[in-house]
């Protein structure tokens, strides 16, 4: 697993791309930067394999040659991997940013299930997969092409957590989540995915470098629309449902309260 950070021009946030299995890389990431020396490639993480004591480049690694991964000499790229990821379309879930959510451990919202959810897919291979899936509403495909887990620092459908915090205060008045930011003068949902479709671009999933496409992890078709970018730079080849564990499991598991079923009411309702 690999987690890389993008900066951008729009806000001075940074930007998460989790990514799950050896064969999804960044470009900007791996693009070789002027005035570097080997030591600050290896530790802004541009390397191939594990870091190791007496590891001196970032090129090429005899351990990572050893155990047949994917090598940015060129060397060290097996077919059997190329091969996978052709055939497969990877994982994909833009997760937007929920301190209380996934930190503070609220009720309110299922953000933290949902995150925790798309690694456990992203994190099983093709046979586990199919098995751990049975016990879900629908089956999951499996995830041989890898994963990311975008992870978008926009808290609070883009409003920002002070912000979020005084919805949920006019939620407890009688408010519904669309109506209390309305009253709060921002839109129902503030959030982009412009960042998103370029950062999967970087990661090598834009339909120039992967026509295969992906497979989104979302229960809202819109998302699709707005990650896919205005050019469709990015392929979604298929759209693959979340289904809160509550319902799934006829409530034995998942996160369970009076507020979180309103939550969700309103999010099929109103968001889709
Ligand atoms: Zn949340």
């Amino acid at each position: 697993m690999f987690l890389h950070l993008y900066h951008n021009d729009l806000d001075d946030k940074e930007h998460l791309a989790i990514v799950f299995g050896n064969s999804i890389r960044s470009r900007s990431l791996d693009e070789v930067r002027p005035g570097e020396t080997e030591m600050d490639r290896m530790i802004r993480g541009a390397y191939v394999g594990k870091l190791h004591p007496g590891r001196v480049s970032s090129w090429y690694d005899e351990q990572t040659e050893r155990e047949g991964s994917a090598g940015a000499s060129g060397n060290g790229t097996p077919a059997q991997s190329a091969e996978s990821r052709d055939n497969k379309a990877p994982l994909v879930r833009i997760h937007s940013e929920c301190y209380t959510g996934e930190t503070a451990w609220s009720a309110r919202c299922d953000c933290g299930e949902q995150l925790d959810e798309a690694a456990r897919l992203m994190s099983f291979p093709l046979e586990t997969l199919s098995d751990v899936s049975n016990q879900n509403v629908s089956p999951v495909l499996s995830n041989s092409a890898g994963g990311v887990i975008i992870y978008l620092r926009q808290e609070g459908r883009g409003i920002g957590l002070g912000e979020k915090l005084k919805a949920y205060n006019l939620q407890d008045l009688g408010s519904d989540t669309v109506e209390a930011n309305l009253l709060l003068r921002h839109p129902a949902d503030a959030r982009s995915y412009g960042l998103a479709t370029a950062m999967l671009v970087d990661l090598g999933l834009g339909v120039n470098e992967h026509p295969e496409g992906i497979r989104l992890l979302t229960n809202n078709p819109d998302k699709v629309r707005a990650i896919e970018g205005l050019n469709r730079e990015v392929v979604v080849k298929e759209r693959v449902p979340m289904v809160p564990l509550a319902w799934s499991t006829g409530g034995q598991k998942g996160i369970k309260s009076m507020e979180i079923e309103g939550y969700l009411r309103t999010k099929v309702g109103s968001l889709s």
